[in-house]
């Protein structure tokens, strides 16, 4: 966990803001990139330095033609996920599009500096603005662009509507959430969804978007790709979204998740399924306990993160299940919800796309409503 207790720039900042404004400003603070976790220090697949580094990201060898890609955003957004590259015998592929075509470059030329082999795909875990922006790069270098049969659609429903409005009228309801405030935490919370949009609404304004055009069927999975000596097995969860993929290399005990699995933040629950991403994370706690996964954000990790981000969904459920059985409406109760001390330090991508949301969907489930999804425009 980071500490910024010596942080000259935030003392200041903390100085000049309303407590509760402070408290939850240094929780999106853009912490550096935490090193890797105890069990993973000696583990002999992950080597000690990068191939690349562009501060934004840096690439790593992690096994047997396996290479992972992992963005730092405390040094910019450019690539904002994590991605990576698996090399066969015969035939590569790419894992990730990234916010920007900085990151699906770099990721793009160090695999061109590693091998000059075919590269059969690269593969967008899902369908988020910060996994498929960068797609462009690869349609332009001639390589395919797989992803979930529905990624295109799910693209094609909000981010063009986006690239026809300005940014204002796009967050106008949103603020007047935060012109409506009842209270210095909502008002608070309310500002920080506005955080969370413009960051999404931005970069696909600046994006010209480049769909997958290699559609995988999730009623076909799990789907064996043979890249010569090397087997990657492609699975389907709902959770993230209900495009989520995860690629395992069995032999090597190694697994690429997407936004299924994060680390250091809440559950980015913009077009989530709860429940069942609770499901999905609890199924790869019963995976080998030295498997080694890529998490769609945050640092390389074993079942310890997997453990982590399970408590921190859990913590979420039993203070939105407290509430409920207390009959505390939704809202209030959503704006009630205490971080604990352990996730202090975990990033929030805005309150109301982490705890309101899902606050709002356990609601629904437990009295029987139907359960709203993407809903976010
Ligand atoms: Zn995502």
């Amino acid at each position: 966990m980071n500490n910024f207790s010596n942080s000259f720039s935030r003392r200041n900042f903390l100085a000049g803001a309303s407590s509760l404004g402070a408290l939850y400003a240094a929780s999106r603070f853009a912490l550096p990139l935490p090193a890797l976790a105890a069990p993973l220090i000696d583990d002999p697949r992950i080597a000690p330095q990068p191939i690349a580094d562009k501060g934004f990201a840096s690439i790593r060898k992690i096994g047997n033609g396996l290479y992972a890609t992992i963005a730092d955003r405390s040094k910019g957004l450019q690539a904002r996920c994590n991605g990576g590259f698996l090399i066969g015998r015969d035939a590569a592929i790419m894992l990730e599009g990234f916010q920007t075509t900085l990151g699906s470059s770099f990721q793009l030329e160090t695999l061109r500096s590693v091998t000059q082999i075919p590269i059969r795909a690269a593969i967008n875990t899902h369908w988020h603005f910060d996994h498929t922006l960068g797609n462009s790069v690869y349609g332009g270098a001639g390589i395919p662009v797989w992803a979930h049969a529905d990624v295109p659609a799910r693209i094609a429903a909000y981010y063009p509507k986006w690239q026809a409005q300005d940014l204002n009228t796009y967050l106008a309801p949103w603020q007047k959430r935060v012109a409506d405030a009842k209270s210095d935490s909502q008002r608070e919370h309310a500002k920080s969804d506005i955080e969370g949009l413009s960051g999404m609404f931005v970069p696909v304004s600046q994006t010209v978007l480049a769909l997958p055009n290699h559609l995988l069927d999730p009623a076909k999975m799990p789907m064996e790709i043979d890249l010569g000596g090397l087997t990657v097995v492609v699975e389907h969860y709902i959770g993230h979204t209900d495009t989520d993929l995860i690629f395992r290399v069995p032999d090597q005990n190694i697994i690429y998740t997407g936004d299924l699995l994060t680390g250091g933040q809440y559950p980015v629950n913009i077009n989530g399924y709860p429940t069942k991403w609770r499901e999905t994370v609890a199924k790869f706690a019963t995976f080998d306990k030295n498997t080694l996964f890529v998490p769609g954000h945050g640092q390389i990790m074993g079942q310890e993160g997997v453990a982590e981000m399970r408590s921190c969904f859990d913590d979420v459920a039993e203070q939105a299940e407290k509430s409920y059985k207390a009959g505390v409406p939704v809202e209030d109760a959503a704006e009630r919800y205490v971080v604990p001390e352990k996730f202090k330090n975990y990033r929030m991508f805005s309150w109301g796309f982490t705890i309101t949301r899902t606050y709002e969907q356990f609601y629904a489930e437990w009295s029987g409503k139907p359960v709203k999804i993407l809903n976010y425009s």
